[in-house]
């Protein structure tokens, strides 16, 4: 497999090219795929093993199609990825900005530290995908600062960590916020705990480790 069979749009592949990407990593040549066709998928994979680009290459590909082939002027958000830390969302959203360079792919951060107003402004300026930890974003959907309605891909950094850290319960809020999405698990380790989660969201899950 590589990046040009894959059926990109041309700037994604651009992009991947500037990036340096020659040959997808193990984790990309299954991930990629089949994400690329709508399917759910748990998927156990460290730092290091390209599993940032591995969701974010069909996110890009998946909502950039849809914005080229539809003419609304309305924007709302079509892909989540949930971190566990600020740190990794403002490292996840760097990464996004390189694969989508030119395309219609906006992004916007829903982290704490950051004053709420800035975040509700730029998504009311239309973005394609939020990248957020689980708080932050729970504040913006209680005061109804962001529609979740047209979300269709849900991609769970590390959600070891997520659920570490006590998560569970406003990660299972923001799902059922949404309408049957695609998702996209990631974990280090497949612990019981991880398993559970996953099979609350998704049937027909696709197991990938590498
Ligand atoms: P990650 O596992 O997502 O933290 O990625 C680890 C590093 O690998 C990052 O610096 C990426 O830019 C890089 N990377 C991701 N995919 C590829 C690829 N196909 N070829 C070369 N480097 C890559």
């Amino acid at each position: 497999l590589s990046f040009s069979s894959c059926n990109l749009p041309q700037k994604l592949l651009q992009n991947i090219e500037v990036a340096g990407y020659d040959v997808p990593t193990p984790v990309q040549m299954q991930a990629i795929p089949a994400a690329l066709m709508g399917k759910s998928l748990l998927v156990s994979a460290d730092t290091g093993s390209g599993k940032t680009a591995s969701f974010l290459v069909p996110v890009v590909s998946r909502c950039a199609n849809i914005r080229i082939e539809s003419s609304s002027s309305q924007r709302k958000p079509l892909a989540i990825v949930l971190t566990p830390t600020r740190e990794l969302c403002i490292q996840v959203e760097e990464h996004a900005k390189l694969l989508a360079k030119s395309l219609p792919f906006r992004t916007a951060l829903v982290v704490g530290g950051d004053a709420m107003a800035g975040q509700r402004h730029r998504i009311e300026g239309g973005v394609e995908l939020v990248i957020g930890t689980p708080g932050r974003l729970i504040d913006l959907l209680t005061k109804h600062d962001i529609e979740l309605d047209d979300v269709m891909i849900f991609v769970l950094d590390e959600v070891d960590s997520m659920l570490q850290r006590g998560f569970r319960d406003q990660v299972m809020q923001i799902f059922r916020a949404l309408s049957q999405p695609q998702v996209l698990m990631y974990s280090a380790t497949i612990s019981q705990e991880v398993e559970k989660i996953t099979s609350c969201m998704a049937k027909d899950i696709i197991v990938i480790s590498v």
